[in-house]
């Protein structure tokens, strides 16, 4: 989908924001014409990150100090998606941000065509704690650095992005450990197959698609530690696959994305555990998991037989 801005506007915009930022006053002023306020008109943005430039487009309607604390929500952002991918997934992405009424981090999409853009409903009234607990920017960002999917099969998609948004928001410090661990415990379970489930595959309701795909990945993700060393794991597969080319610009088969993510740890966790769950209802029995993880009732354990793995995944 095109951003509100047209292609030769937002490169003009561009290349204004750097002349502002190199001299400090607009390229466009002048003494006769009072400036128009900041509200009213668009303001480009660029950001320097491990691996990428932003472009931050903030559409009209975004007040100046809302603009300097989304700055900074955008960088701390894409800091810690960079540092889980050990750099951030593409090299060029627009962000854009785009006012609603009300306050919060409200609805988020990311578009890989024509060029990659992550777009973000922001209320006018989002205050700093509301940026620093918002979790969607980082899963719209997640998305980045795993090439598309068929529709149909969105569970690895939405299920690898809601759970590496945790791991990557808990490394940068955005989310204690315990928060994440207890999270997840009370969340998984909407992940399970019900009634009348056919498979991750086959079955495209929202809880399979999200939660489904997130205790795939966490299954993954200690499958791989217990097979191999508890400090290898799924950040160092999908590590894989973006070096093997595999981002959102491109589109492949789940098989190969997950034979991929296996080849760059040695492994075929991955492979067999998408050959289990993709065409029938596998329960998992999360008690048991969270007990070997050590993850109980508002604490974590350390004398779990897994408090190893649990914590390499994220401490
Ligand atoms: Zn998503």
């Amino acid at each position: 989908m095109n951003s509100i801005l047209a292609p030769n506007r937002r490169r003009h915009l561009a290349r204004r924001s750097v002349l502002v930022a190199l001299t400090g006053a607009p390229l466009f002023g002048c003494a006769e014409v009072p400036p128009r306020p900041d509200e009213a008109a668009p303001v480009v943005e660029l950001l320097e990150v491990p691996g990428a430039t932003l472009e931050v487009q903030f559409a009209p309607g975004l007040g100046a100090q809302l603009r300097a604390d989304a700055l900074l929500w955008v960088q701390r952002g894409a800091l810690a998606v960079a540092a889980y991918f050990g750099h951030f997934p593409l090299p060029q992405v627009e962000v854009l941000l785009l006012p609603a009424d009300g306050d919060g981090v409200q609805a988020g999409v990311s578009y890989a065509e024509p060029s990659p853009l992550v777009r973000i409903r922001l209320g006018r009234e989002t205050t700093q704690a509301q940026f620093s607990a918002d979790w969607i920017l980082v899963h719209e960002m997640a998305h980045l650095a795993l090439p598309r999917v068929p529709r149909s099969q969105d569970w690895l998609h939405e299920g690898f992005a809601t759970y590496v948004e945790a791991l990557a928001r808990g490394r940068a410090g955005m989310v204690s450990a315990l928060d994440v661990w207890q999270a997840w415990r009370r969340e998984m379970p909407l992940g399970l197959p019900q009634i009348g489930d056919r498979g991750l595959d086959h079955t495209p309701t929202w809880g399979r698609t999200y939660w489904g795909g997130a205790l795939f990945g966490l299954l993954a993700d200690v499958g791989m530690r217990k097979q191999g060393t508890p400090t290898r794991g799924l950040q160092h597969a999908l590590q894989g696959v973006l070096a093997a080319g595999g981002d959102y610009r491109v589109a492949w088969p789940v098989a190969r994305i997950l034979a991929t993510a296996d080849a760059a740890v040695g492994q075929t966790t991955l492979s067999e555990l998408y050959a289990q769950m993709r065409d029938r209802a596998v329960m998992t029995d999360l008690p048991a998991l969270w007990r070997e993880l050590g993850v109980a009732d508002g604490e974590l354990r350390d004398d779990a037989p897994l408090a190893a793995v649990r914590r390499a995944i994220l401490s």
